[in-house]
């Protein structure tokens, strides 16, 4: 898996969110999830959002994705719009232009480790070299033993660091993921923190992932705070700060 970005990519800014509110309305009720969040994430960044249950954190990536649509204010991704974007064209950004990891996984049950990469590449248009590309990506994520698994045959850790290689296997330059160590123990989670963060800084793949677990906001080298729908904090953590000895984790 080479990357294609250019040097300089760094600097570039890949999500822009001015004045972001979302409101949930069921009849008469009317739930503010987010109350006007504005932030920036730039190419190179490995973020997290933090912050109790309910602060927004999985409707702000809802929205960063492109699988919802704004009550109120901005969101531009790779310089587009989002508002201004048909489904159909918000459709496409996921597909081509976005990874997403979950915290159930969602790999689908019927096919194997690689057929579930291999399937978001044919969707994506690749051709007879989606078998290799789809193997090759396993295998430099030290998942090649799994390829001909179902998910039923992998463990937890198993299935969610498969369902990683799917999110990059198209190479995106954004992976956004939502609490993608939920159903992991210690050792699995810090696997798949290690294997995102190699992705991060060998591809440059840009990773903004919600969580609330204190083993992987070790690992994020900025750590955004919602609280209530709000950016109650935002701290860039400088190298040395992040490592596993580090045990301070914000003020949530
Ligand atoms: P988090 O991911 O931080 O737990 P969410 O973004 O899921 O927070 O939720 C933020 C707020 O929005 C919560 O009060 C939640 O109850 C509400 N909410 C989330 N999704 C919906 C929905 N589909 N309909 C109504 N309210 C929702
Ligand atoms: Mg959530």
């Amino acid at each position: 898996m080479a990357t294609d970005e250019e040097p300089g990519m760094s600097e570039r800014m890949l999500v822009e969110t001015r004045d972001l509110v979302k409101v949930y309305r069921a009849g008469k009720v009317e739930a503010p999830a987010l109350r006007g969040v504005s932030l920036e994430v730039r190419a190179g960044e490995f973020a997290a959002i933090v912050g109790p249950s309910g602060s927004g954190k999985t409707t702000l990536l809802n929205l960063i994705g492109a699988l919802d649509v704004a009550t109120q204010g901005s969101v531009r991704v790779f310089d587009r719009d989002l508002g201004a974007l048909s489904k159909r064209e918000r459709a496409d950004l996921r597909l081509h232009e976005l990874g997403f990891v979950f915290q159930a996984y969602n790999l689908v049950p019927v096919l194997t480790a690689c057929e579930n990469v291999e399937f978001v590449l044919e969707l994506r248009g690749v051709g007879a070299e989606r078998r290799d590309r789809a193997l090759a990506v396993l295998d430099e994520l030290g998942l090649a033993e799994f390829a001909d698994r179902r998910p039923n045959e992998l463990s937890g850790g198993q299935q969610q660091r498969v369902a990683v290689a799917r999110a990059v296997a198209s190479r995106p330059r954004l992976v956004l993921a939502d609490e993608p160590s939920a159903n992991l123990d210690g050792e699995n989670a810090e696997a798949l923190l290690r294997m995102m963060r190699m992705l991060n800084q060998e591809h440059e793949i840009t990773f903004l992932f919600a969580t609330h677990d204190a083993r992987v906001v070790r690992h994020a080298r900025r750590v955004i705070t919602l609280d209530d729908g709000r950016v109650a904090g935002d701290e860039v953590r400088t190298p040395g700060r992040a490592g596993a000895s580090d045990d301070r984790i914000g003020d949530w």
